[in-house]
């Protein structure tokens, strides 16, 4: 057994017992951890405030590598991110980005990049205004380059021709598009040519950028639509985030 101190941000939590609870946790330097923290639920816990979906807490805790729930010491309280939680489209958005990892990441392997990719995305659901669901469009783009499927936007799979303005046929298998021509065979999901110059230009923009970004409904629903389907084909046992549907659910029709 090992006494591990880390940083942390809490993917999701649920009830265990009467009082307790497990969380599972991506951790900056031991990746994805599942661990209980028992009287976590007790109103005068040590662990009040850290427990919740989307804080980032610095935790000790001790594992043993054949457990697979570990069992949390101590937790302290690096960020709350408080404007988060008070705004559900904010909310949506950042558990969205969590359940993303938590669905995704499955083995032990630990990146730190994902773990600061997320804090920082965290920030910026936390500060940023404007169109914040560009924050989870650019954290997807990321995250998908970090687990090793980065797709290609910006010419043919097949012949390696410049995608430019006509757009192309997404094959969420292949990892890019076909062109026009070489997508009369093969088909595939149509998009639009500026739908992916937003695509390509959110992997190589700032995240304090992308808010900017002001897509129309087809662009909107057609780069929803890609991650989706990009996702549910590279990893295994994957389903559209339930999160994403509250969202959708709360921007698109926020009166029904
Ligand atoms: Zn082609």
């Amino acid at each position: 057994m090992a006494i591990l101190k880390t940083d942390a941000v809490v993917l999701k939590g649920w009830k265990m017992g009467e009082t307790s609870k497990i969380l599972s946790l991506y951790t900056k330097d031991f990746g994805k951890v599942k661990v209980v923290a028992k009287g976590g639920r007790n109103p005068k816990s040590p662990f009040r405030g850290c427990l919740e979906p989307l804080t980032t807490i610095r935790i000790i805790y001790y594992d043993k590598r054949t457990r697979d729930l570990q069992l949390l010491s101590k937790a302290d309280l690096i960020d709350p991110h408080s404007r988060i939680i008070g705004d559900m489209e904010r909310t949506t958005l950042g558990l969205a980005a969590a359940e993303l990892v938590d669905r995704a990441v499955t083995g032990e392997e630990s990146l730190p990049q994902v773990y600061d990719l997320l804090t920082s995305v965290l920030r910026g659901f936390n500060e940023q205004e404007d169109f914040l669901e560009a924050i989870l469009w650019y954290f997807e783009s990321h995250f998908m380059h970090l687990m090793g499927y980065k797709p290609k936007w910006d010419h043919c799979l097949d012949c390696n021709q410049s995608l430019g303005k006509e757009g192309g046929f997404f094959q969420p298998q292949s990892g890019g598009l076909v062109c026009s021509q070489c997508g009369v065979q093969k088909g595939g999901l149509v998009v639009e040519g500026e739908t992916l110059e937003i695509l390509f230009w959110l992997q190589r923009c700032g995240l304090e950028e992308v808010v900017q970004l002001k897509p129309s409904p087809s662009q909107k629903s057609e780069i929803r639509k890609m991650f989706d389907l990009y996702f549910k084909s590279h990893i295994d046992h994957m389903q559209s985030l339930r999160s994403l549907g509250f969202y959708y659910q709360l921007t698109d029709h926020p009166s029904s």
